[in-house]
């Protein structure tokens, strides 16, 4: 049994913790914010639950389904359209249509496109047959001999025309990845859709996704509030020292799992090699700002998905039916949950409240949602929202993947290792959990430290 550290407990630290604790290690998650969960996290509103991350996951996220089911959460899954219909919808000439375009969702009767143009979607399906063996969403690395000098738009021009570009599938890839067309590349954007293709009804848990954070943090050691601020890995251990309480503390370990955003793995890792600190100087996260609207009523006639086209000019990205979640508030009450599009989240990033909030009722005025007599509304704002994966990013990953300097004792967790969503993050946990299992098994450490060292330093 080895002694571990997982710094941070957003799910990709959870779910690494408890891969590494069901394989018979001791494991503690040092978490700096008073609560676990991180970008998937619910906070009580009255009698609402807000999810201020994650909302929802998709039926083809194995991994996530998978884990949930352990944990006892099958029973709780919840399908957020009716069953069968499409993915979500596209706001169009005053209305939000249905965004009928993910393989296998008759794009063919979209209403969105001429129909020269909607015919020209089935060259899409043929990319993800032609590419499939190197299009695996867990294994992005594999698709970085896909890259080709291409991002999204471009490719979307190329392939689809500048309609299906601009009126359907940029808005929607921004929806599903958190971030701006040009921040997606060629090779990442066919990821997206081969996960797609695996299933793209959006489902959650009743109560809110939070509950797959909550269970896991149930099931393994967080001590929350602790801020670490060094990580020095050597062969022979690993030094963790962070601040609780106003004292400085330590620990030593077998092997430290860095799970927090990746531009602050430098921040704190002192030793990393020159490898590892090129690519993480090249990850990037976009910013994001969501606002809750709470509302007495429900808004007739919306579907839980809409989508914004950045031409649309609202400066939203995407409204949410939260109140399609039965476990989001009082039966017949509504909720709908808005993402800013970059342009806005940049230009009112240190605003007040009030004034995003009036922001986001008058682009709501713009939708089909329309007037909002009556409202609550709640303000999150993410310096680290979601990764982007632009173009080169999936060769980083890949050089980084097999790199040859590599810290000893040091492993890594998070969505930026495989794609913007609770899916990507958590698959990284599990795999950063199988390389530390593997590498004490290799070097014989399995069995050196019985019990984490806790040191006093100051
Ligand atoms: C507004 C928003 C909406 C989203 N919507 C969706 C969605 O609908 N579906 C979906 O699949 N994904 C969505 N995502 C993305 C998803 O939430 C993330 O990909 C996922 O939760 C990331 O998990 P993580 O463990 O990699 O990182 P995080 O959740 O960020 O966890 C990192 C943890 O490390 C902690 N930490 C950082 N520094 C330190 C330190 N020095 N010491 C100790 N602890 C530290 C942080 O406090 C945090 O708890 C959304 C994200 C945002 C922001």
């Amino acid at each position: 049994m080895a002694g571990i550290v997982v710094v941070g407990a957003g799910v990709a630290g959870l779910v690494c913790a408890w891969r590494l604790q069901r394989a018979g290690h001791e494991v503690q998650v040092l978490e700096q914010s008073a609560d676990p969960g991180g970008r998937l996290r619910a906070v009580a509103h009255g009698d609402r639950r807000i999810q201020t991350g994650a909302g929802f996951f998709t039926d083809g996220q194995r991994n996530v389904l998978s884990v949930a089911g352990t944990l006892g959460l099958g029973d709780a899954v919840v399908h957020l359209e009716p069953e069968g219909s499409v993915p979500g919808r596209v706001l169009y000439a005053g209305r939000f249509e249905p965004c009928s375009f993910a393989p296998g969702f008759g794009a063919l009767r979209s209403a969105v496109l001429a129909p020269g143009a909607r015919l020209r979607m089935g060259r899409l399906s043929a990319e993800l047959f032609r590419h499939r063996d190197r299009l695996d969403p867990v294994q992005p690395e594999r698709a970085a001999r896909l890259e080709d000098g291409e991002d999204m738009p471009r490719y979307l021009a190329r392939l689809l025309g500048d309609a299906a570009r601009e009126r359907l599938v940029s808005p929607f890839v921004s929806t599903l990845l958190g971030c701006e067309p040009e921040d997606v590349g060629a090779a990442f954007f066919l990821l997206s859709m081969r996960s797609l293709a695996q299933g793209a009804a959006p489902v959650s848990f009743e109560g809110g996704l939070s509950r797959l954070a909550e269970a896991l943090s149930d099931a393994v050691r967080v001590r929350t509030g602790c801020e670490v601020f060094s990580v020095e890995t050597e062969r022979t251990g690993a030094r963790v020292r962070y601040r609780s309480r106003g004292r400085e503390r330590s620990f030593l370990a077998d092997a430290v799992v860095m799970a927090v955003p990746g531009p602050v793995v430098p921040q704190l890792c002192n030793t990393l090699t020159s490898d590892e600190r090129i690519f993480f100087d090249s990850v990037r996260y976009a910013p994001g700002i969501q606002v809750d609207v709470l509302l007495p009523t429900r808004p007739g006639g919306l579907a839980f998905g809409n989508c914004i086209p950045r031409e649309a000019g609202t400066g939203l990205r995407s409204i949410f039916a939260t109140h399609r979640d039965p476990g989001a508030g009082p039966a017949g009450t509504g909720h709908l949950t808005v993402h800013l599009a970059e342009s806005a989240v940049v230009r009112l990033g240190r605003a007040k409240d009030e004034e995003i909030i009036g922001f986001t009722l008058d682009a709501l005025a713009k939708t089909p949602v329309g007037l909002l007599p009556s409202y609550e509304a709640v303000v999150h704002r993410w310096p680290y929202a979601r990764p982007v994966f632009p173009l080169g990013a999936l060769s980083r990953l890949e050089n980084f993947d097999v790199r040859i300097g590599r810290s000893p004792r040091l492993a890594f967790a998070g969505d930026y290792l495989i794609g913007p969503t609770v899916e990507g993050a958590l698959t990284s946990g599990m795999q950063a959990a199988s390389r530390v299992v593997q590498s004490l098994d290799d070097t014989g450490l399995g069995a050196i430290r019985s019990h984490l060292v806790h040191s006093w330093t100051a």
